[in-house]
Parts: C-alpha cells; sequence; structure tokens
C-alpha cells in the first residue's frame, strides 16, 4: 500500500515531469527538412494540403526525391559508400497518429530505405531490422536489390583508397616508387590529373574533398497537417567511407528522429555519434514538451552536445551536427552547432528547408558557435 508520504513524493515528483499542456493545432500546413530538403517540403506540403495524404506517406514522398537522386551523394542512391565501397543505408519513421515507429539500418541494396522502414512499422511486430535481414525482408515484400553505387560514387570511393598513405608517405593503392615522375607522392593534382584525365577538375576537387573531408549528409523530413497530426522520417548513406556495419544515429529512435503527437517533432543530422549521446531528437522534443519554443529547444541539446566536450571548441571544430525541430503549433527552427562551414576557401551558412502552406524557402538555422575563416 502506498504510505502518505510516499504518495505525496510520488505526486510532487509526477508535477516535476508534467509536460506543458499538449499543443494545440494552428491549422497550418507545416513541412521542415535539412537544407537538401526544399524538393522534399514542397512536395510533403502539396501532397498533405491538396491531397489529403497522411503525414508520413506525405514526408517519405518527399525524402524520396533525394533517395531515387544520383546526385545527392549522402542519401540512397548514389550515396558514398563505406570503407569497402559498398553503399549501406540507415532511415527511420514515426508516425504521430498512431505512435509507431519503424527503422531499417546498414541495409544494402535498396534505394529507398524510408519506405522499407515504415513496412517495418506497418507489417511486423518490431521496430527495427538489420542487414542481411533488412534486405530479406525488403525482398519479401517485392522490393528489388539494386546496385546503389554510381560511378561517381565508386570513383569518389577509389580516389579515397588512392590517397590513404602510411608515415612515409606509402599507400598501397597509390604510386609505387619507381613508379615515373613525382606524380602521387606529393602534390595530389598533378597525379589525380595524371590518373583521371578524363574528369573534369571540378570534379577532382569535390572527389579530393570529400577523400581528404569524409562527409556526413542525410534528409530529414518533419511534417505536419491542419489537423495537428506530425511525422517524421530521416534517411542516409551515413558517413562516407565507414566501417561496415557501422550504424549513426539516422535509425535510431529518439536520436536521428522523435515526434511526440502531443507536442512536436524533431531530427536530425550531421555526425551521428555525437548526436547518439545526447539522444537530441528525444531531447529536442522532451524540451518542447516542457514548454520550449523550438528554437530555445534545439539550442539547449546544442548546448549539451558541446558540454560533452567541455566546450572546446578545437574538439568541437572536428565535427558538425544540426537539429531540426516543429512543435504541434506551428512553430519551428532549425539549430547547427556552427553556424556555418568553410569549402575550398568559400563560407557556406547552414540552411534548412521550410514550407508553411505551400510557401518553401531555405532559412539560416541558428547557432551555437561560429567558425572562423
Ligand atoms: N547523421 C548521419 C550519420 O551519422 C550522417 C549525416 O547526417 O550527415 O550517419
Amino acid at each position: 500500500m502506498i504510505s502518505r508520504r510516499n504518495w505525496f513524493l510520488s505526486s510532487a515528483a509526477l508535477a516535476a515531469a508534467a509536460p506543458s499542456q499538449a499543443q494545440t493545432a494552428s491549422g497550418r500546413f507545416v513541412s521542415i527538412s535539412s537544407s537538401n530538403g526544399l524538393r522534399a517540403v514542397t512536395l510533403a506540403v502539396t501532397l498533405m494540403k491538396q491531397r489529403n495524404y497522411d503525414t508520413l506517406d506525405a514526408a517519405i514522398s518527399g525524402v524520396n526525391i533525394q533517395e531515387e537522386d544520383p546526385e545527392d551523394n549522402s542519401v540512397g542512391y548514389g550515396g558514398l559508400p563505406n570503407e569497402e565501397g559498398i553503399v549501406e543505408l540507415d532511415a527511420s519513421v514515426m508516425h504521430g497518429p498512431t505512435r509507431r515507429a519503424g527503422s531499417v539500418a546498414s541495409i544494402r541494396g535498396i534505394k529507398t530505405p524510408s519506405k522499407i522502414a515504415k513496412l517495418v512499422m506497418e507489417r511486423t511486430d518490431h521496430i527495427m531490422l538489420v542487414g542481411e535481414g533488412a534486405l530479406r525482408f525488403a525482398k519479401a515484400h517485392g522490393f528489388k536489390e539494386e546496385e546503389l553505387l554510381t560511378e561517381k560514387s565508386r570513383k569518389a570511393w577509389l580516389i579515397w583508397k588512392e590517397s590513404l598513405r602510411d608515415g612515409r608517405g606509402h599507400g598501397n593503392w597509390g604510386p609505387g616508387l619507381d613508379a615515373p615522375g613525382e606524380a602521387g607522392r606529393e602534390a595530389p593534382e598533378a597525379w589525380l590529373r595524371e590518373r583521371y584525365p578524363n574528369e573534369s577538375p571540378e570534379f577532382l576537387a569535390w572527389a579530393w574533398e570529400v577523400a581528404t573531408h569524409p562527409i556526413t549528409g542525410t534528409i530529414n523530413c518533419l511534417t505536419l497537417n491542419g489537423k495537428g497530426e506530425m511525422s517524421g522520417v530521416t534517411t542516409t548513406s551515413g558517413l562516407s567511407w565507414k566501417l561496415p556495419g557501422r550504424v549513426g544515429d539516422s535509425p535510431i529512435i529518439g536520436a536521428g528522429l522523435f515526434v511526440d503527437q502531443d507536442h512536436g517533432a524533431a531530427g536530425s543530422t550531421g555526425r551521428g555519434e555525437e548526436n547518439i549521446r545526447v539522444a537530441g531528437a528525444h531531447t529536442v522534443v522532451e524540451n518542447m514538451r516542457h514548454g520550449m519554443s523550438a528554437k530555445e529547444a534545439v539550442t539547449d541539446c546544442l548546448k549539451r552536445v558541446a558540454r560533452n566536450y567541455n566546450n572546446d571548441r578545437k574538439k568541437l571544430e572536428q565535427f558538425d551536427l544540426n537539429f531540426y525541430a516543429l512543435r504541434k503549433d506551428g512553430d519551428f527552427a532549425g539549430g547547427s552547432l556552427w553556424n556555418g562551414s568553410y569549402s575550398r576557401g568559400q563560407f557556406r551558412p547552414r540552411r534548412f528547408a521550410v514550407n508553411v502552406d505551400g510557401t518553401a524557402r531555405l532559412e539560416d538555422c541558428i547557432y551555437l558557435l561560429e567558425r572562423k575563416a
């Protein structure tokens, strides 16, 4: 039996943990996404508004554009592969109205892992399938196994292999000591031109950049309809040149994605390892549940990431992390650890895509720290 004292303590504890009241719907149709998601948010809002699509189906249709686009090297088909040259994908979905979730990790051979994540949610008693099992499950549902490596991604991977050197400047895939000329030992431009005479300077500069600075990239898309229903999806090829089997934050419910139908949704892109350590998407949603605005919720979460490194800028400079937050009342934010990045001398501010009632745009993210040139 619960004593009077314990009863008092437990109700006080419950009160402290009590969320602010569930948000009320604003009647607006909103979708937000990572910066590669302008087409995704445009499609998602169109489908919800004009064709009465369910919020999750709208979000998945949106991200399918990037998953199927060979030019997006961070998602689905054309994504940069693992260290063995094999593309492995991660994805998760959450459906607000039914409060369900599904995800797949390290799945090979399927262009649209977000669709498989939804099937896991709907057609199994599980939440997450990985690797070979996820692929077999997809095939059982009629999906075709396809080659996901494009020629562009394959060449970028090969250039990464060829760029690796030991302490004496030797690399197994680099030019041998007996190779004519100096090409390969010092100047990458020279040996790249020599080995890839038919490639454009722009491609070679990009390939060298991603070889020496492995990239992350992902698409997260959150949706809200006029009735206040919400859903979300996150899908990615993860960190380029990763160890086979490495799983990032994207398929982890609570890290790469979280939806609480009463309050809001959040997702993340960037270095997944840092996000997993703060259970980022859940943290952001939980902040909103306790009454924070979307901006405050994201900022607080980013502070926790920085705190994991005692706010040491030198260490924090090594990575980036972004959060996207959408409250049920339509308040939204995109926030990043850094204000942007420098690529080949050019500053690129960190942005996110948003569509409110049919008008899509890219907005600057709020940020915690400013990168110096
Ligand atoms: N978060 C993804 C991962 O760590 C990559 C990214 O968003 O850039 O796998």
